[in-house]
Parts: structure tokens; sequence; C-alpha cells
């Protein structure tokens, strides 16, 4: 299918060029706010939570180290008689397409055990704010072209795909029993539902990584390997929306210091194909000169799951993002950077 139609027409990227505000303006909002809460962080250790800890660092990171999620008593653990006042929940099973496939009943499992134990501890030890992370894979499938990009009143118009239902159906248990606790306790609980991530602190494990992981761990050993080419799985034409990890944690911090409320899309403007994102990884990497050889009797994953993040432009309009040719070059430089570690 031919992806140029769906990608921001010009008229719409210079919306959202109007929106865009200085870095003076953008580091106002991201620096004002209350004071910090007394926070606690679960999945800590994981790509969001590091980054999250570069900003926030007073709050407290817990890992599965800490506290297995999955038992509920140790969810209680954390949070009984400690002296917090705001949950932010990271901590997930969370894995790349093939994972997702292979693991199905695993990742609904260990999610929604994580998710209903996370959530109900906080409420029972009456943690009055608490934010939670869903992803825009847990969408509906099956739109038609003119409904996108998707809005977050579309959560619950079909299931989510098949290639991650486990992990799809755990994630939007999480959502209901979130606007429960709001709607009917009033509790202060919200989720934000991001598009995918990348970051230096990624998962670079080629058995279990995502697609970004996996394609600059792949150009850097083919430059290694002296290689003419790489492989990459499926057709590359699905289309992405990939933001920088650090800037999911820049809103975090700014939903916690603003008490924002809300369930949120939160989202890069940059669409592009599989196949557009490998052509700005081999330049981000200095590897224009590598070919791509697309195995399509590998999966594709769902064609397209793009959301607006206009709601989030109204709460908050000094959003800003890291352009994914600059992301990317970071995270690159990163791991050369780190390469024995
Ligand atoms: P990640 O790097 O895989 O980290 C997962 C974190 O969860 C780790 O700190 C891990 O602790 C912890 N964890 C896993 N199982 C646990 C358990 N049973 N008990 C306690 N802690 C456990 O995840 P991420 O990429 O930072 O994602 C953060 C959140 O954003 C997740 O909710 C994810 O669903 C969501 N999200 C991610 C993406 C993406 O592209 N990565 C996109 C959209 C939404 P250990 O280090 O001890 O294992």
């Amino acid at each position: 299918m031919a992806s140029k139609n769906l990608i921001l027409s010009p008229e719409e990227l210079s919306d959202i060029k109007a929106w865009l505000p200085s870095q003076e303006q953008a580091d106002a909002i991201f620096n004002e706010g209350k004071p910090m809460r007394k926070v606690l962080v679960t999945g800590g250790t994981g790509l969001v939570g590091r980054h999250l800890q570069e900003i926030m660092p007073d709050a407290t990171y817990v890992s599965s180290k800490d506290a297995d999620l999955t038992d509920y008593d140790s969810a209680w653990g954390l949070f009984h008689g400690k002296d917090i006042d705001t949950v932010v929940h990271l901590a997930a099973r969370v894995g790349g397409i093939q994972a997702n496939i292979d693991n199905q009943v695993q990742f609904y499992e260990d999610n929604i055990r994580i998710n209903t134990n996370v959530v109900s501890a906080a409420r029972e030890c009456a943690i009055p704010n608490l934010i939670a992370m869903l992803s825009t894979c847990i969408y509906p499938n099956d739109f038609c072209e003119d409904q996108y990009p998707i809005n977050e009143l579309d959560l619950e118009e079909g299931p989510p795909a098949e290639s991650n239902y486990g992990y799809g159906v755990a994630k939007r248990a999480m959502y209901s029993h979130i606007k429960l606790c709001r709607e009917k306790l009033r509790f202060n609980y919200s989720c934000l539902i991001p598009c995918n991530l990348y970051g230096k602190y990624d998962n670079f494990d080629l058995q279990t990584c995502h697609y970004v992981p996996a394609l600059l761990k792949r150009i850097i050993q083919a430059k290694q390997q002296g290689l003419k080419k790489i492989v990459l799985w499926g057709t590359g034409e699905p289309l992405r929306q990939f933001m920088y990890a650090g800037d999911l944690a820049k809103f975090i911090k700014i939903c916690v210091s603003h008490e924002i409320c809300q369930d949120l899309n939160v989202a890069t403007p940059e669409i592009k194909s599989i196949r557009e994102i490998a052509e700005i990884a081999l330049k981000a990497c200095d590897a224009q000169d590598l070919e791509i050889e697309w195995d399509t009797s590998k999966p594709d994953g769902q064609f397209r799951k793009d959301v607006t993040a206009r709601q989030l432009e109204v709460v908050f309009p000094s959003m800003m993002y890291e352009l994914l040719e600059y992301g990317l070059r970071d995270v690159y430089m990163y791991l050369m950077e780190n390469e024995n570690d």
C-alpha cells in the first residue's frame, strides 16, 4: 500500500510548526509548576524510567528486584505506610513483535497482574495521584483511513491488534480500572498513551527488542563486520511514530508537577514508514552505503496506529519533540561510547 498520502500534508505540518514554542518557552513550562511531590516510580530501571531518573532525581525508582509486582502483597508493601503521594506506574512486561506473538498468554497474565496489583494497592493505601502508561498499540486495528490519526475517544472502538492482543487487553483493563477509580472514587488517576519509543537505555537484545534498537544494532554490527547489506523484517511499508523516550519523561514530569490528570496520547507529529525510518537511521549512523533487504516472510505488525496529540497540545501547548534524525544520532553515539558495557 502506498504511504505517501497518509503522511502529514504540508498544511498540517505548518499547522504543527505554528504551535511549536521557542526553546525558552518550553523550558519555562518544564521548570515551573508546584514543588515536586513525593513520587514513587515503578519500572524505574527501564527505558522510560532511566530517562526520568535524569530529570526527576528525587523520586524513588523501583524495579522487579525491589518488588515483584505480579504479587499483590509485594505491590502493597511498596506503598503501605510510605511517604508517597504520587505513583508513576511504568512497570510492564514489554517486548518486540515476535516476543508478543510467541508469548501472548504470558504477556497478558504478567501485565494484568502487575497493573491490577499496582492500581489496587495504590488505591487501598490511599495514594491520591497515579499516572500509568498505556501504549498506542492497544488502539483498535481496523479503522478506515479517514479515522487516522486516532484520538483518545477511539480507544474502545474495537479489539487491539492480534499481534499484541495479550499485552493490549491487559493495558485496556488498566485503562478501565483507572477510569473507575477517577470517576467513582475521585482519585487523581490517569493514563498516558505513548507512541513507540526509543532511547539510550533501550533493550538492545536482538532476540527480544523493538524495531529501532534492532535496526541500530544491525547497522552497527554490519559496519563492524564490513557487510554490504542488512536484512530487516517485513515490507517496510507500515507507518510508525517513534518518540524519544526522554520526551515522554519530560511530559511525565510536567504531568506530576502541574497536576494534570487526563488520559492523553503522547506522540510526535513525525509519522514515517518503517522504510523511511531505516533510511534516517542509516544516515544517523554514517552508514548510507549499506543496502537494506526486506524479508517479507516476517510479520509487519499493524499497518498503522498513528495517533493525534492535539488534546495534549491543548493542555500543554509548549510540548517539544526531538526530531527522529537527531534522537537516533544520540542513541547511536551513546552505543558507540558504551560499546563495551
Ligand atoms: P522496559 O524498558 O521494558 O522496562 C520495564 C520495567 O518494568 C523495568 O524496570 C522492569 O524491572 C519492570 N518490571 C517488569 N516486570 C516487573 C515485575 N514483575 N515487577 C516489577 N517490575 C517489573 O519498559 P519501558 O520501555 O521503559 O516502558 C515503560 C512503560 O511505557 C511500560 O508500561 C510500557 O508498556 C509503556 N510503553 C512503552 C513503549 C516502548 O516503545 N518502549 C511504547 C509505549 C508504551 P527489571 O529491570 O527489574 O526487569
